[in-house]
């Protein structure tokens, strides 16, 4: 609204300056056009006593001039005064006249010597006079008004003036008079355009401020304001786009708010601005993914749990902390790492575990919340906050953050939903490595190529399958089975046949990564477990092994050398069966095809092929 009285001060500003010009304008044209008026009133009053005196003087009757004159005075109202003056020569030839005819003023003597006529205004307080006089010049006209008749003196010589006072007092109050009407009509005038201004504007202003404040709720992330307006045509259009813009900003910043907050279970910064949360959010994401993508590499927990110091001390910047990982089962603590010399837990927790009351509880301990929270604490007046997080049944990790100043571990506490995410990122890492390392046992394992043997497969499939459900992984099942391997046999022995196989095993481990499974599951039959591959990286996989497997060669003896193909049969799990024992079968029955389709091929398993009778 501030607006709007700005612009009707200016507006008004601008009519009063167009007003006062105007004023001015039109009192000194009517000035002007006064004087102007009463100067010619005075030339043809003037030219009247010129023909008079001429007359009274052709007539003879040049002593009754007074009584002419007199006449005239009082004839016009405003003629105030009104008297003749001789020039020398008139007087030289005709005396002096009536002492009412000699000079008056030194305006009589400058008209007289310079035969111009001049006028003057005198304004005083109660009238103002305007003065002219006239001079009168001899002239020789063919009507018989011949002055050079009577007078001794050259035609165009001055032979006297009048001179008159004309009262135009009256000018002035029909000047003041006309200045009124003016003003009249300007002030009229100025109160109908600010009422029309006002009228027309107002609707605008009003929608100017409605947008004002729906833009400055947007800034802060509000987008929930309802544009109005009393406005119709364009500016009702503008309002009703704004209203769907504003309306579909806020339902699509809650959306990807909403759908983005579920990627983090743990929750993130929350802020009244959606946008402002949702770039926070996939900030957090990123970095997530990106950690998460760095520790799925990493050989193996040990190495994932330093990822998590780093992020805890780079990331979070938490100067203080100690990480501890626990056996649920044994009910033992291990510190893995400390930044301080001594741990602020006594002792015994480490073999007893569950004295930590962040682990026995699951719920974050923050000392600030209660003197002496935990009792197997010395925290020697430090504040402490301790997360505890379960990575599955036998495992846990604890991490105890300490500052000797509450400000920080306020700080540090209002981080902890965002620590939180990350470890949630890191949990079905660890929990693979841990896995894996169980699986290196090596009953598990098949001597000849150092593979998993299908006893592995028989007791760790279930584990391994009820994780992958969990957490959404996926595998790709590959069956691999060497094209007449019995020939190799036959032809040059078991020891060469199982140099093949030897050979298999080394091409396989060369050809998958850390989390991938390879299996000999049989003779020369092999399986590998691919961790989340999708489809596409899991046939580059497969035709690499494949490609590399072929262009091995093999010393037979007495300089001979041979090759060797294989056929590959490939599932994934849990697309094609819900069951990695379903998957196998199939990636066996696509290698099935494979065989009967003439080998030295890949076949990635459909449907069909289980709908045909004639598979095994
Ligand atoms: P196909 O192309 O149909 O696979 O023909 P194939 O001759 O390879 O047939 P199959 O896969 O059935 O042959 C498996 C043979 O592998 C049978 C067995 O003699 C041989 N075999 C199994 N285990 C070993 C082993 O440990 N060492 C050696 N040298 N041979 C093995
Ligand atoms: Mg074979
Ligand atoms: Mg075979």
């Amino acid at each position: 609204m501030q607006t709007k009285f700005k612009l009707l001060f200016i507006v008004t500003l601008m009519l009063l300056a167009l007003g006062g010009a105007t004023i001015i304008n039109v009192s000194l044209n009517f000035r002007d056009y006064s004087i102007k008026g009463a100067v010619e009133k005075a030339t043809m009053t003037a030219a009247v006593v010129k023909d008079g005196l001429t007359a009274h003087m052709v007539n003879g009757i040049m002593d009754k001039r007074q009584y002419f004159l007199n006449q005239i005075s009082n004839n016009y109202d405003d003629v105030h005064s009104l008297w003749i003056v001789r020039s020398d020569n008139v007087i030289k030839q005709y005396g002096n006249g009536f002492g009412s005819e000699t000079l008056r003023d030194a305006i009589d003597t400058k008209v007289l010597k310079t035969g111009e006529m001049l006028t003057e205004i005198n304004e005083m307080t109660d009238k103002i006079l305007l003065r002219v006089t006239i001079p009168y010049k001899a002239t020789m006209n063919n009507d018989g008004t011949n002055c050079l008749s009577c007078h001794d003196v050259k035609n165009g010589d001055t032979l006297g003036a009048i001179s008159m006072e004309f009262d135009i007092t009256n000018m002035r109050s029909a000047g003041f008079l006309t200045i009124l009407k003016i003003l009249g009509l300007n002030i009229i005038f100025i109160i109908i355009v600010l009422i029309l201004i006002n009228h027309y504007v107002t609707p605008y202003m009003k929608l100017f401020s409605n947008m004002q404040e729906g833009i400055t709720k947007a800034h802060s992330g509000d987008f929930t304001h309802k544009f109005t307006t009393t406005v119709s045509g364009d500016g009702k259009q503008i309002v009703s786009q704004l209203n769907t813009l504003f309306q579909k900003m806020q339902e699509t910043f809650g959306d990807i708010k909403y759908n983005l907050a579920t990627f983090i279970p743990q929750g993130c910064v929350a802020s009244a601005d959606p946008l402002y949360e949702a770039k926070t959010i996939i900030g957090e994401l990123s970095d997530i993914y990106k950690f998460k993508k760095t520790i799925e590499l990493d050989a193996s927990k040990e190495v994932v749990y330093t990822r998590i110091i780093d992020i805890l001390t780079n990331k979070f910047e938490v100067e203080h902390f100690a990480f501890y990982e626990i056996d649920t089962v044994k009910n033992t603590r291990k510190l893995i790492y400390i930044t301080k010399e001594t741990s602020i837990c006594h002792d015994e927790v480490d073999k007893k575990a569950d004295l930590c009351r962040a682990h026995r509880t699951k719920t974050d301990v923050i000392s600030t919340d209660f003197v002496n929270l935990c009792q197997y604490c010395s925290a020697n007046g430090d504040y402490y906050t301790c997360i505890p997080f379960t990575i599955n049944e036998e495992n846990s990790i604890a991490i105890s953050i300490t500052s000797d100043c509450e400000d920080k571990i306020n700080a540090i506490t209002t981080k902890i939903s965002s620590i939180r995410n990350y470890l949630e990122a890191a949990k079905p890492v660890i929990e693979s490595k841990i896995l894996m390392s169980q699986l290196r046992d090596t009953s598990l394992r098949d001597a000849m190529t150092g593979l998993y043997n299908r006893r592995f497969l028989e007791e760790f499939i279930g584990t391994l399958m009820s994780q992958a459900t969990r957490t959404e992984e996926t595998y790709s099942v590959m069956m691999l089975d060497v094209d007449f391997f019995k020939m190799v046999n036959d032809t040059y022995g078991h020891d060469i046949g199982d140099k093949v196989i030897v050979e298999i095993g080394k091409v396989l481990l060369d050809n998958i990564r850390e989390a991938d499974l390879a299996i000999r599951y049989g003779g020369e039959e092999f399986i590998i477990m691919l961790h989340n591959a999708d489809q596409k990286g899991a046939l580059q996989v497969a035709q690499k092994v494949h490609v590399a497997f072929g262009a091995l060669v093999f010393e037979v003896g007495n300089g001979e050398t041979i090759k060797k193909t294989m056929s590959i049969g490939m599932a994934r799990f849990p697309e094609d069966g819900d069951t990695i024992w379903k998957c196998i079968k199939f990636a066996d029955t696509a290698l099935y095809v494979a065989k009967t389709t003439g080998r030295n091929k890949i076949v990635e398993y459909t449907k069909e092929m289980s709908e045909s009778g004639e598979l095994r």
